[in-house]
């Protein structure tokens, strides 16, 4: 098969690892990839946003399969334009990727599915009906954009104060809930229609340092499995908080294909959802692919086509961790352009992995050229192995400006 995959971050380099692995791949593609990527993909340089340049070279070089990493080009509408042209893609359409896209509308979809989830109202219009939902709720309460933010459209408010300011700094539309309280984990799941096969389950390290200080990122590490959420408690919750969605989809006509990424807050209620991303997540993909025993390229072709099979999806029950190595100054000012040395190393560690994110070659040499840099990953017969290998393979990776957090998978 011929595959185009889109992205340049180390999701993309892991599931380009994974693909490279199928006896049935012909020729890969990655559109725009990294230098990691390249050892195994054709790298061309196309955005992963520009639908039209993505559809054409697809086009052109008769792809059989494209495999979306990032949100950006499901929620402008890639799966859309691709059925258009006949070509199959493992992901959400443009309507079903509104799960991410837009929060009222998962809150939505969650209440008409009997989807347990934070209470909430949605303000569109009237600011001042908002600040009074706010005085008659109390705090803590959440306010949320109703869009992609980056990460950067939630507060979660203390304070009925903080969240009458949150109302004036974000704007409408909103949706503003109530807070939950417990410990976040990440559920994923291959979803074809109104059918799902677990993936496994994750929990990332969001703040920039140790000790969940400073500033958010997309990620700094994750672990899989939490310790908190075996095997078990994972299916449960998928039938509690995914199935459900899939089936009310279906109903609406605008049925859900491609991976789920179901944001969880462990209640002592039971798991509550508070988001649904509609690809995986970064770093989380890293540490759940490197346990994938499976051919990836079938799964994610009779995906694209409306089929699932559970047989054909076997993971290993090893944990494993994820270690972003970004450079200094992420997330605000990441520092570009430090030689990178060591990498070569780890393929002799055992049960390690590297992927590739922010790196660019330069005369030959690997440079860092982004915020998140590399993340190091790790598989072992138990959580402390594996962790121990992360972060002695992270430790023999060298540049000036490189920083981790110390604490990923620490209990
Ligand atoms: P991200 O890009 O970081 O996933 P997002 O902008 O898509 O974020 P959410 O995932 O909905 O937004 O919220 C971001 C974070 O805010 C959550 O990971 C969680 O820590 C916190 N949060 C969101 N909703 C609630 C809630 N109802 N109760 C408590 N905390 C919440």
């Amino acid at each position: 098969m011929r595959v185009l995959l889109v992205g340049s971050g180390g999701r993309e380099h892991a599931l380009a690892t994974a693909l490279a692995r199928s006896p049935l791949l012909e020729t890969l593609y990655a559109a725009p990839g990294n230098p990691g990527m390249a050892e195994s993909a054709h790298c061309v340089d196309i955005r992963a946003d520009d639908i039209d340049a993505l559809v054409q070279f697809a086009r052109e070089q008769n792809i059989d399969l494209i495999v979306p990493g990032p949100e950006a080009p499901l929620v402008a509408g890639l799966t859309d334009a691709c059925a258009q042209a006949n070509i199959a893609c493992a992901g959400p359409s443009q309507a079903a990727s509104a799960l991410e896209g837009s929060k009222a509308f998962t809150k939505e979809v969650a209440d008409a599915a009997g989807i347990p989830t934070a209470r909430w109202q949605r303000f569109d219009h009237d600011k001042d009906a908002a600040l009074r939902y706010i005085r008659e709720q109390g705090a803590p309460i959440v306010i949320k954009a109703d869009g992609l933010a980056g990460g950067k459209g939630v507060i979660v408010a203390q304070t009925v104060e903080e969240a009458e300011h949150a109302v004036h700094q974000l704007g409408l539309p909103l949706v503003i809930e109530e807070c939950l309280v417990g410990r976040e984990v990440s559920l994923f799941a291959f979803c074809a229609d109104d059918d799902a096969v677990l993936i496994g389950a994750a929990r990332d390290h969001k703040r920039v340092g140790d000790g969940d200080t400073g500033p958010n990122t997309g990620g700094m590490g994750a672990i899989c499995p939490p310790a908190d959420f075996d095997r078990d408690a994972q299916e449960k919750a998928l039938d509690l908080t995914v199935r459900p969605m899939l089936a009310e989809m279906k109903r609406r006509g605008t049925p859900f294909r491609g991976v789920i990424f179901a944001g969880l807050m462990l209640t002592e209620e039971g798991p509550k959802l508070i988001e649904y991303n509609v690809r995986f997540g970064d770093p989380e993909a890293q540490a759940l692919l490197i346990r994938l025993e499976s051919d990836l390229l079938p799964i994610l072709k009779n995906l694209a086509d409306g089929t699932l099979s559970q047989e054909a999806i076997t993971f290993s029950e090893k944990p494993s961790i994820a270690l972003v190595l970004a450079a200094k100054g992420y997330p605000d000012a990441p520092k570009k352009g430090g030689i990178i040395e060591g990498t070569e190393r780890l393929e002799t560690l055992p049960g390690v992995q590297l992927f590739h994110a922010g790196t660019a070659l330069k005369d030959g040499k690997l440079i860092a050229s982004g915020g998140r840099v590399l993340t190091v990953c790790a598989t072992g017969k138990t959580p402390a192995q594996a962790r121990a290998r992360a972060y002695e393979a992270a430790a023999t990776i060298q540049w000036d400006d490189k920083m981790l957090r110390s604490d990923i998978g620490a209990v």
